[in-house]
């Protein structure tokens, strides 16, 4: 069918996702670094310093709700780990490699080629990109774990990984129909950045490079999503405010704006938006302190080893995703998730611990022994317009109450978020969170003493900044979760 001149939409959207930008050492950047293409987008736009994150504070689940509006609740990819009860094994998209190996390489491989967006991610809620194919508008996806379109795709698997690994060579997804996904599926015919020691593509230069190829060749879609995923290992590394990597990110953005005829022309015929996807927290230099190991914790029960999966004497299976942590019990008649719950709140550390019961969320905190109860619905309403029933200690989520309003502290969007991760997949399970400085660490996990970690429902973890140029429109809130719709607006509208 032929769209006719007037419907076309003038402008495009650009939205480059820079991993792990946050506000303070952005500004300081700014200040101090000698910069180029961000002050520039700075100068010209709208700043947005805190927009709220999803929990866990996880690249997939913030890139899942991003691309569909919705909660983990709705879109099913509940963090980088967890459990498949009805597989009855853990899913780990990869926190570290030693971690997948021994959950099979294999299996944690087509994890995240095939299964993360074709079946884990639910077909009950669509993607920006599916939105826009229905609509016979085209979108890009340079470079994210989170893809899903609807035009039919190959992606092909380079052969020294499948010297180790029992994967088929080409694997079919259906993605956005302008597609990147490191060396396995690329737009433009250059190699660079993209052999074995660039992480076969899955780095800033690359993503720079196959965007660039669009601008270059004027076939830049209606919505562009850029991922550049390299700045999480820098903050993991030097801890919160490192901002040599945003420098190097500054740099790296500069051949993509010299890819268009003018930088002025860039920002004038498309609305860009440049967000970060999580923060991080720091973490403490005494490694005793900072990490919380939570084999300790939850002694004497029985964890399932990750090599050997789930045994029939297992009690518990625990899911690590960095400041977080899902707990899950097997055997819910001899441990109850309420005992794992008073298991965590001995450690001063523990921020927050919830479980579901009874259509109530319970809520306890390391050494304390208030409790905090919520459910959806009732009379209280909270900044985003959600309603809730609450009863117990309310500051063990730093809540503020006038009247019948919430308002959140250091915890954003807590009632939401927390809801929404405990009933992002199937299972009887505890969510808990440490708080600033320190990091859960289980079996071959990755620990970041003297760095900064994140997964955390601290806001450290949770703010992220936005800068938007080429329009006055805004969200109806700054959250990840309400920026689908307001995208759509801005495609159909601009
Ligand atoms: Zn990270």
């Amino acid at each position: 069918m032929m769209v006719s001149q007037e419907t076309l939409p003038k402008k495009g959207v650009i939205m480059v996702m820079l991993d792990t930008l946050m506000d303070k050492p952005f500004q300081q950047a700014l200040e101090q670094e000698d910069l180029s293409v961000l002050p520039y987008f700075m100068d010209r736009g709208e700043y947005y310093p805190r927009v709220v994150a999803p929990y866990p504070t996880m690249s997939v689940n913030v890139e899942s709700t991003l691309l569909t509006g919705h909660y983990p609740d709705q879109h099913r990819v509940p963090a980088l780990a967890w459990f498949n009860q009805k597989e009855n094994r853990l899913i780990n998209y990869g926190t570290h490699v030693l971690e997948m190996r021994k959950l099979g390489l294999s299996t944690c491989l087509y994890d995240s080629f095939y299964r993360l967006n074709q079946e884990h991610l639910s077909s009950d809620v669509k993607t920006i990109h599916e939105e826009l194919a229905d609509q016979g508008l085209t979108s890009a996806s340079i470079n994210p774990l989170m893809h899903k379109g609807n035009v039919p795709t190959t992606i092909t698997v380079p052969s020294l990984i499948r010297l180790f690994v029992s994967l088929e060579k080409n694997i079919e997804i259906s993605a956005a129909d302008k597609f990147v996904y490191g060396r396995l599926a690329n737009l433009s015919p250059l190699k660079k950045y993209s052999r074995l020691w660039n992480k076969y593509g899955f780095n800033n230069k690359f993503s720079i490079q196959e965007f660039s190829h669009l601008v270059k060749n004027d076939t830049i879609p209606d919505f562009s999503f850029v991922y550049l995923p390299d700045h999480d290992k820098n903050v993991h590394k030097r801890g919160p405010m490192d901002t040599k990597g945003i420098k190097d990110m500054d740099k790296q953005l500069k051949p993509l704006m010299d890819a268009f005829p003018s930088w002025e022309e860039a920002l004038k015929n498309y609305i860009w938006i440049i967000i970060g996807d999580n923060g991080q927290s720091g973490v403490q230099k005494d490694k005793n302190k900072a990490l919380v190991d939570i084999r300790k914790l939850l002694q004497p029960l029985k964890i399932t080893k990750l090599r050997k999966g789930v045994q029939n004497d297992d009690q518990v299976v625990v899911a690590s995703n960095l400041r977080s942590c899902f707990i899950y019990t097997l055997k819910p008649d001899e441990v109850p998730v309420t005992e794992i719950a008073e298991k965590l709140q001995t450690d001063s550390r523990v921020e927050m611990a919830a479980w579901k019961s009874e259509g109530w969320i319970h809520v306890i905190k390391g050494e304390c022994n208030e409790t905090f109860t919520f459910k959806e619905g009732g009379s209280m309403k909270d900044e985003y317009k959600q309603t809730w029933e609450i009863d117990g200690d309310h500051s063990l989520l730093d809540l503020s109450i006038t009247e019948n309003v919430i308002e959140f502290g250091d915890y954003p969007d807590a009632l939401k978020r927390l809801h929404s991760a405990l009933h992002s997949h199937e299972g009887e399970f505890v969510v808990t969170s440490v708080k600033p400085g320190h990091e859960f660490i289980s079996e071959s996990t990755p620990k970041h003493p003297n760095g900064a970690s994140h997964g955390g429902f601290h806001k450290n973890d949770s703010f992220i900044p936005m800068l938007v140029t080429g329009t006055d429109a805004a969200p109806d809130f700054l959250r990840i979760v309400d920026l689908k719709k307001w995208i759509l607006n801005l495609i159909q509208s601009a």
